[in-house]
Formats: C-alpha cells, structure tokens, sequence
C-alpha cells in the first residue's frame, strides 16, 4: 500500500473509537424501529455527521413495529415460572391462556400426524434442528392450523432468544403468515424443566404474552461526504441501527460504531466520488426498512456503484464475506464476486482474512442488491449471545472492529476514487 492517503486513513482508525461509540448507543434502551431508543440513536449518529461535515439527506419510512411488555409463563402444576422472550410480531394473548403441553418434536407436519394438539400448547425443540428456527411463522401457523392455542419454542443455549414471527419471506407482501399461534422462546435450561413435567403427566401452563403490533414512522439517515470529480456516483456503506432486543452491542451496535468511526477517518478527504453512509432502522426481520428506501431512491440507485453492509462483526470468530444467501421464497442470490474479490484483495494488502461463507438468510444488501446495485455484506455469524440480553459491549473486541474499518475504508476510498472502467 503506497498511497499515502490510504496509509493515513488506515493509522487514523481506531477500533477503540468504534466501541465508545457501541457503548453509548447501548444505553439508549431498545431501539426497536419507532422507539424512544430508535429517535435517541438516530439522533447520536445525525449529530456526529453534522460536526463532521456530511451532507444529511432522510428517508421517512413507515413500518409495523413490536413492543413487548410483560411475558408471564408459569407451570401451574408445581407454580414453576420460566423465562420466556416473544419472538416479534407474535400474536399476543393480554388475558392469559391456559393449556396442557404436548411435545411436538421438530413441529414439522409430520411431526403432528396422530397427536392431538386442540386446545393445547404445543412445544418444539429447536436444539436437535441447531439454527434453522429463525422465521417462526410457519412453525406458528402450523400449529394454529392443527388447533393448538400457543406455542413454546425451547432454544438450543442457555438463555432465551429473540426469534421473528415473520414467514421468512423476501417478498415484503408475503412478510408475514396469515395465522398464528401466541408464542415464545425459552432457553434448553428450562426446557429441561418443561420436557420433566411433561414427562411426569404434570402439563397444565398459564401463557400471558402482553404485546402490541402497530405502524410507527421512522428516518432512514445517510450522511454523505461529497465527491470532487463525479459527485452524483456514490459508494455507499449501510448499517442498522435498530436492535432486536436491547443492548444489541453486536446487533448491530458493532456496524453503527464502524460506520461513526469510518465517517470521522474519511471526511478528513475529499474522494472523486461521494461517499454515502447509510444509518438505516428496521431491518430487524425481513429487512423492510431497507426496502423503503430502495423504493423511494430507484432513480438514483443506478448511480450507486456499490454497497457494504457491516451488520454483526464485533464477537465470533473469523470474518466473512457473504456470498451466497437464500430466502424461503428466493433461489440462492449471488453476491457481486468482482466486489468480494474487491475486499479480499485489500484485506489480504493490510495483512488481514476474510473467508467467505454461504448465509441463511440475508441483511440489508440484499435489498440493493435486488434493485441492481452490487452489494456485500461482511459478517461474523457465530455470535452466541445473538438476539439474547447477552450481547452486551464487554464482549465486543475493538481489534476485531478496527480490522473491519480499515478493510472497508480502504476498499471505498479506492472505489470513489479510481477511474472509470478499471
Ligand atoms: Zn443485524
């Protein structure tokens, strides 16, 4: 690396920097799309991109959002309380549910055939099938459509997790299932528990899920540093802010802090192209955030010569690069390979790794990258606390932040600056 502004920008990052930033936007609270904690991180990145310089330019969106208020999930044979977490955008039962619980295995259709279910709360073992349980909508219809009144998920870890009760689905119309169940998730240690009263006859449950489903205005916020030669092509980097629960360190405080950090580092030059950074909300679930914004942009989205979405890279181990990904009603989608190959190249230039891996479902990138613009997205899947109270800041390493930077600093400085066709 020769160029003495990459060498600049690169001694310039700190990684420490980035977790300062985790910190804070982990005290606001959760910061589900339309929260106090939404407005409040909104707020923090805006105010940093002002002193910094960027133009800001919003993008109001309006999507459902999902506020959990109290779970209640007793045993009432022997008044056990478990801890349960609703996965979002499940149905709520505000006056309470009683049930005996029957074990339903993997909670697949075949799993059904000759067990009676009506009126009942079914529970599915999410341990033996690892982490393919993310999109509960079709375990949830499943057993509505079977008759069963409310559904238990028991979670592989430790600790309760997160989930959605959405149906998987790229498509935005098909987001949601038309029929579910009040649900939610336990972790393995208290499925112990239930799996033990179950096995000695003692079924009877209490199921309060006290919750709320409604539309809620939001602001997709990008602050752009503007090019001096082509200002109206764009390199844009994309993170969410929103958290599925809160303090979301990982998810996606870390790609938040990159991006602030990255912003600070980079505005400091003038690139031939301009450089967007993209503070996006409710991507949790299917994304719907992004998508509002790649509707209201699609004229000037062929325009943006590229896309890098940092969601999830402060805990886990080596860093991927997303390849290839799949949604329950998409082919696998292809991630641009010259634009991989792109960040592998300056990662291997800087001494670092990024390995590739083939992703479940998606992020944030997809949305562009269905709307024609090449798109990446670095990631570190092996994050335990994952959607779980346990993905707190401590557990972000700032060295592993400061690699992510300075890859992906590099790698926009180099495409907002070269020349056009190479
Ligand atoms: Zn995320």
């Amino acid at each position: 690396m020769n160029d003495p502004a990459e060498r600049k920008i690169q001694s310039e990052i700190h990684g420490l920097n980035a977790l300062r930033h985790i910190e804070r936007i982990c005290e606001f609270g959760d910061r589900f799309v339309g929260t106090e904690g939404d407005q409040k991180t909104l707020n923090y990145v805006r105010d940093h991109y002002e002193k910094l310089g960027l133009k800001i330019e919003l993008t109001n969106i309006r999507v459902p959002t999902y506020e959990e208020r109290s779970i209640e999930l007793v045993l009432t044979d022997t008044g056990t309380e478990l801890k349960a977490i609703s996965p979002y955008f499940t149905e709520a039962c505000p006056d309470g549910i009683e049930g005996e619980l029957v074990y339903i295995g993997e909670g697949r259709e075949n799993d059904y055939d000759g067990i009676a279910v009506g009126g009942k709360i079914v529970v599915l073992n999410e341990a033996s099938t690892g982490w393919d349980w993310f999109w509960l909508g079709p375990f949830s219809k499943r057993a509505a459509t079977h008759g069963a009144v409310g559904l238990i998920i028991i979670h592989p870890f430790p600790w309760p997790n997160r989930m959605s009760m959405e149906a998987g689905n790229f498509d935005i119309r098909h987001r949601f299932v038309d029929q579910q169940v009040p649900s939610v998730c336990i972790s393995a240690l208290d499925g112990l528990t239930v799996m033990h009263h179950i096995g000695q006859g003692k079924t009877n449950t209490y199921l309060k899920i006290d919750s709320e489903i409604h539309d809620v205005d939001s602001v997709i916020l990008s602050g752009v540093i503007e090019g001096s030669q082509w200002p109206e092509e764009r390199i844009a980097l994309i993170g969410h802010r929103d958290s599925p629960i809160p303090p979301a360190a990982n998810d996606n405080g870390s790609g938040i802090g990159c991006q602030l950090e990255m912003a600070r580092v980079l505005s400091g030059f003038r690139p031939k192209r301009s450089v967007e950074f993209i503070c996006s909300t409710a991507e949790e679930g299917s994304a719907p955030g992004a998508w509002h914004f790649v509707q209201a942009h699609k004229e000037r989205l062929p325009k943006m010569n590229a896309l890098i979405n940092l969601d999830m890279l402060g805990t886990g181990g080596r860093l991927n690069l997303a390849e290839q990904g799949q949604w329950h009603d998409t082919e696998p989608i292809e991630f641009a390979p010259w634009l991989l190959e792109k960040l592998e190249n300056v990662a291997d230039e800087l001494g670092y790794y990024v390995g590739r891996i083939v992703a479940e479902t998606t992020s944030e990138e997809t949305r562009f990258h269905e709307a024609g613009v090449p798109s990446a997205w670095l990631y570190k899947w092996d994050d335990y606390y994952y959607h779980s109270e346990h993905d707190t800041p401590e557990k972000i390493d700032p060295n592993s932040l400061k690699a992510v930077i300075d890859i992906v600093a590099i790698a926009i400085w180099r495409l907002a600056n070269e020349e056009p066709g190479s």
